[in-house]
């Protein structure tokens, strides 16, 4: 890969980037690979680039309908965090923060990652049972998680306000200090950049209409640039993994419905870890560039647009001012919605389906945090056809067997969300 120096910079900035190489390239579709990714999110990308660094698979193409990280990956709040309470999961979610924190130096691209922790506060007797259940699975882990005194949750974040007749009184807190933030394009861009200089066909603009089978086995795909072979198919395509799935065929325990989130305009630094306030369910942090980002519940019907409803803008609104009456005299400056896929057991599917050379990577709701371990696990399954040992309990086929691996809080929407 071409590094540049001082000079280099001064002359690509007076020519106006003439002669700029591009940090990717953008190929015409092959009429054959040995695995096709459909969708360029950080899943798709991330697969992509473990099927060339772990497995040596360079014949690969990643096929996007739009633009790389245009989905849910360059339009979530980014955090990243690891306080399940499955025995799979909190080794699987770990590991993703793991490797987050080694991604920078990996893919020699700065995904500004940052470590600032994250406090969940308690807004309710049956929050506060599960948040002891949920650090007392995490200690058997090993894993980061402690329980706050409200004077402990006070001091960490002064401009908290715990009125006695609160709507949702504070009655404690939990903080998982290893828990951050990621700059969630520069992980779409740092994994198309790698896999790209490793041989694989990032390709854009370029929507997959159709999954050819033969018999049982997948043969190809049908795109708006052509068809393409293929015996191995991934599909990481978010929102629309129903619909791409319902291509060969199958049919997926999924409902896509919008998830929404906000910024504020900039604001002097005020607010160091991340906070998801458990009563109404939202989770509030600042950028590095001084707005604050907050998101909420996603809408409560099932839907294909990005952009929320009113109601839970309101609702999540109304909430942060009365916890934070700090912010409210503070303008939003953007709000936007990406379409999540709501999976029965909140937990992400990942693995082989019933046509055979076709996989999945299911994100959910809470995908972001998990691009590292989930395109590494859905890489192991395409190149090894084993379900990858972190990723044991994830396959599709769990539903049939009814062993699901229930992650949903328990009277607490909060602990789940983000
Ligand atoms: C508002 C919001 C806030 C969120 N906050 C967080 C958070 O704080 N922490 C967290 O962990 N998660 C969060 N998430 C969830 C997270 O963003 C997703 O789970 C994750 O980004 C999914 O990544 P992906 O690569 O699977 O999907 P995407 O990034 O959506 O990529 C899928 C791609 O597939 C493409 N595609 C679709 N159909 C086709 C087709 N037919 N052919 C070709 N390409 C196709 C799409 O254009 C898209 O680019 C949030 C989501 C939203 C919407």
């Amino acid at each position: 890969m071409k590094r540049y120096s001082i000079f280099s910079l001064i002359r690509n900035a007076l020519s106006f980037h003439d002669g700029w190489e591009r940090v990717w390239r953008s190929p015409d579709p092959r009429p054959e690979y040995d695995v096709v990714i459909i969708g360029g999110g950080g899943h798709g990308l991330g697969c992509a680039y473990y099927l060339a660094k772990d497995h040596g698979i360079t014949n690969v193409a990643v096929l996007e309908k739009g633009w790389l990280g245009g989905g849910n990956t360059g339009r979530n709040t980014m955090t990243i965090r690891s306080n399940y309470i499955r025995d799979v999961s909190v080794p699987f979610h770990d590991y993703s923060i793991e490797l987050y924190r080694q991604l920078s130096r990996e893919l020699n691209f700065n995904i500004m990652f940052s470590q600032r922790g994250m406090v969940t506060l308690i807004q309710s007797a049956a929050s506060s049972r599960d948040a002891m259940r949920r650090a007392n699975t995490m200690h058997i882990y090993g894993a980061d998680y402690r329980v706050l005194s409200v004077a402990a949750v006070k001091k960490m974040l002064p401009i908290l306000a715990t009125p006695a007749n609160a709507r949702f009184p504070v009655v404690g807190g939990v903080y998982q200090p290893r828990a951050g933030i990621a700059r969630h394009d520069a992980v779409a861009w740092g994994y198309a950049r790698m896999a790209d200089a490793m041989g694989v066909h990032v390709i854009q603009n370029c929507e997959v209409t159709g999954i050819d089978r033969v018999g049982n086995r997948v043969v190809g795909v049908r795109t708006t640039r052509g068809a393409i072979k293929a015996n191995k198919i991934g599909i990481a395509t978010a929102g629309h993994n129903s619909v791409v799935a319902a291509m060969a065929g199958l049919r997926l325990p999924i409902e896509t419905k919008p998830l929404q989130a906000f910024v504020s305009d900039p604001v002097k630094p005020i607010l160091e870890p991340i906070v998801v306030c458990g009563g109404y369910g939202a989770y509030l942090m600042q950028s590095d560039k001084g707005e604050i980002v907050v998101g909420g519940a996603e809408d409560p019907y099932p839907s294909y647009q990005q952009r929320g409803t009113y109601a839970i803008t309101e609702e999540i609104v109304s909430g942060m001012v009365e916890t934070f009456p700090i912010f409210k005299r503070m303008r939003l400056m953007r709000q936007w919605g990406g379409m999540v896929e709501l999976i029965p057991d909140s937990t992400p599917i990942i693995g082989k389906t019933p046509v055979e050379g076709l996989t999945i990577d299911i994100a959910g709701a809470g995908g972001f945090k998990t691009i590292p371990v989930a395109a590494k696990t859905h890489a192991h399954v395409i190149a090894t056809g084993h379900q990858h040992e972190l990723a044991r309990g994830y396959g599709l086929d769990r539903y049939e067997k009814g062993r699901l691996v229930l992650e949903t809080g328990v009277g607490s929407r909060d602990l789940r969300r983000v």
